[in-house]
């Protein structure tokens, strides 16, 4: 990779090849071979390379591979697009229908790799090409086209030139059974990193053939599963993630084990997740507020069941209008404040404190709203008051921290106009007092609540969600919502009801208590940064500047917002 100035080499993205930027890792480990080759006096020359890959691009996955814009002469395309999941996937064939050429995946990208190795491979695909895409809607799933039908040859990991064979026979030949041995062993994954599902999966599936049981750990670094860690954190009496790791794990940790733990920790000890957690946090979690497109953060103070006086209403106006805030009210009952500096949110925050307001822990894996309908205090309908019942709920499991975010509702009838039903928990007034359903929720994949027992007083009621919150809290993985929980869960429903209304595991009195002192030991976090002069130092863009961050907005219907992003 000799550049055009004398003796000066150039890798990955400094050199322009044949007007090609190779922005990827694979190209990168070939040129360094081409450019060490040539130091050695050796030929061996760098010509172009395969260009398929897999990013995160701002929250969506993309993936391309072989002929992604259907080039070739007399190719076919295959389209499906889901605009309510926000999916895209295109893939094209050749004129015979025989080969798959290439394509691209946005939204979901699970099946780029055997996509890939069935154009690199020249593999046959199925009789209806759409498969490859759509699953195989006969049932029985993509025949030939499963992860242990690969032939060995095929290549996992790009980066390293890591075939399936080399994985497989790692774990055969040389004993191993977890996934960071196996990523020593073979190097595959060590690179961009985009293959581990893949390698994951080979490693599940060469020791299921052996007969051997599969543990569900953490991630590389923790031998146990969530549940145990969860259990090990409170009996050890540990506070955060380098003791967990020095006693019970290896390395350093990763992107998956860190956000985990302090959720953890959050959910155990309740402390002030700056003071205690900040460096394995999720940025949102850094924060205390969102980041949104444009790089500024949204405001989203809590509104207890959706009611809000005029003063409070007029001080949130206010609040906008000094920092230039748009305005939004939100599915959730609040309402949010977006393009707020981050050396200006202590500030923001500190206004909205003094009125009364609290953070609304829109930017945590936490319970957010417990939306309401005005009930009986004005509806002619209602048979209960729904509006008290859910600023009590509230304001009981504000800041609660979960596996994954937690959304509630109550409703004064019948009529379930504050749609309870598609809520992690949700509640529905009846003449002698509330139904309780659990583990619905709405967003990519709509589940609807069950009921798990009707008819409940206000403190039974709450002695069962709190019962309810702290198993799933205690038993769920990570960024596993309430649904998905309850679908993996022995027994299911009923089960879960036994658990929870027949305290059939004896532990009902237990997850009371746990919760008690998550709702004892509740602090407002913004509150905590406001009143800190340390804490307060974070929010800002630069180390040795006051100055802001340059951000650069239009007008839309009135109000400000982020300029669009070019086509
Ligand atoms: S759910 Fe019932 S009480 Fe609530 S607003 Fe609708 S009709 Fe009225």
């Amino acid at each position: 990779m000799l550049t055009s100035a004398p003796d000066l080499y150039a890798i990955g993205e400094c050199p322009l090849y044949e007007n090609s930027i190779y922005a990827l890792v694979a190209p990168g480990y070939d040129m360094a071979d081409a450019a060490i080759a040539h130091l050695g006096a050796e030929t061996k020359t760098f010509t172009g390379a395969d260009m398929s890959t897999k990013l995160k691009l701002i929250g969506v996955d993309v993936a391309s591979f072989g002929d992604a814009l259907g080039e070739t002469p007399g190719s076919r395309a295959i389209v499906f697009q889901d605009n309510v999941k926000g999916t895209y996937k295109r893939i094209n064939i050749d004129k015979r229908g025989k080969k798959l050429l290439g394509g691209i995946l946005v939204g979901d990208v699970s099946q780029d790799k055997r996509l890939l190795q069935t154009t690199l491979r020249g593999m046959a695909i199925p009789p209806e090409p759409e498969d490859m895409i759509l699953g195989n809607r006969k049932g029985g799933g993509n025949e030939g086209q499963g992860l242990m039908d690969l032939p060995d040859e095929a290549l996992v990991c790009s980066c390293e030139g890591v075939t399936k064979g080399d994985i497989c026979g790692a774990v055969t030949a040389d004993g191993i059974t977890d996934l960071g041995e196996l990523k020593k062993c073979t190097k595959a994954g060590t690179g961009c990193g985009g293959c581990l599902p893949m390698e994951k999966d080979l490693l599940t599936e060469t020791l299921k053939s052996q007969g051997k049981v599969v543990k569900k750990v953490l991630c590389e670094h923790f031998d146990y599963s969530r549940q145990e860690l969860f259990d090990l954190i409170k009996v050890n009496d540990i506070k955060n993630f380098n003791q967990l790791i020095d006693s019970h794990g290896t390395g350093h940790g990763c992107e998956i084990c860190k956000p985990a733990v302090a959720s953890m920790m959050a959910s155990i000890w309740n402390e002030m997740i700056l003071k205690t957690h900040d460096t394995i946090q999720d940025t949102n979690d850094r924060f205390l507020a969102n980041i949104q497109r444009g790089g500024t953060y949204s405001v989203v103070p809590r509104i207890p069941g959706g009611e809000i006086t005029a003063d409070k209403l007029i001080t949130i106006g206010e609040v906008a209008k000094k920092y230039g805030l748009y305005c939004k009210i939100t599915g959730g009952q609040r309402i949010d404040m977006f393009g707020a500096h981050v050396g200006d949110l202590p500030d923001i925050w500190e206004e909205l404190i003094n009125a009364g307001f609290e953070s609304g822990h829109a930017y945590a894996k936490a319970l957010r709203t417990v939306k309401s309908c005005v009930g009986s205090t004005w509806c002619r309908y209602g048979v209960q008051d729904s509006v008290s019942y859910a600023i009590r709920i509230e304001e009981r499991y504000r800041g609660l921290r979960s596996p994954h975010k937690l959304k509630s509702a109550v409703s004064g009838c019948i009529r379930e106009c504050a749609e309870a039903r598609s809520k992690d928990f949700g509640i529905i007034a009846t003449e002698k007092g509330w139904n309780l359903y659990i583990c619905g929720n709405g967003g990519a994949k709509p589940a609807h609540a069950f009921l798990l027992a009707g008819d409940l007083d206000d403190e039974t009621c709450i002695r069962y969600i709190d019962r309810f919150l702290m198993f799933y809290i205690k038993t769920a993985d990570p960024l596993m919502r309430t649904s998905v929980w309850l679908s993996k869960l022995d027994g299911g429903e009923d089960y879960l009801r036994d658990v929870i209304v027949n305290d059939s595991l004896g532990i009902g009195a237990q997850l009371e208590k746990e919760m008690q002192f998550m709702v004892d030991t509740y602090s407002c976090e913004w509150k905590e940064v406001v009143n800190n002069p340390e804490l307060r130092k974070r929010f800002s863009h630069f180390v040795n500047s006051d100055e802001k961050d340059e951000v650069v907005f239009q007008e839309v219907r009135g109000q400000k917002a982020p300029v669009a992003w070019e086509k």
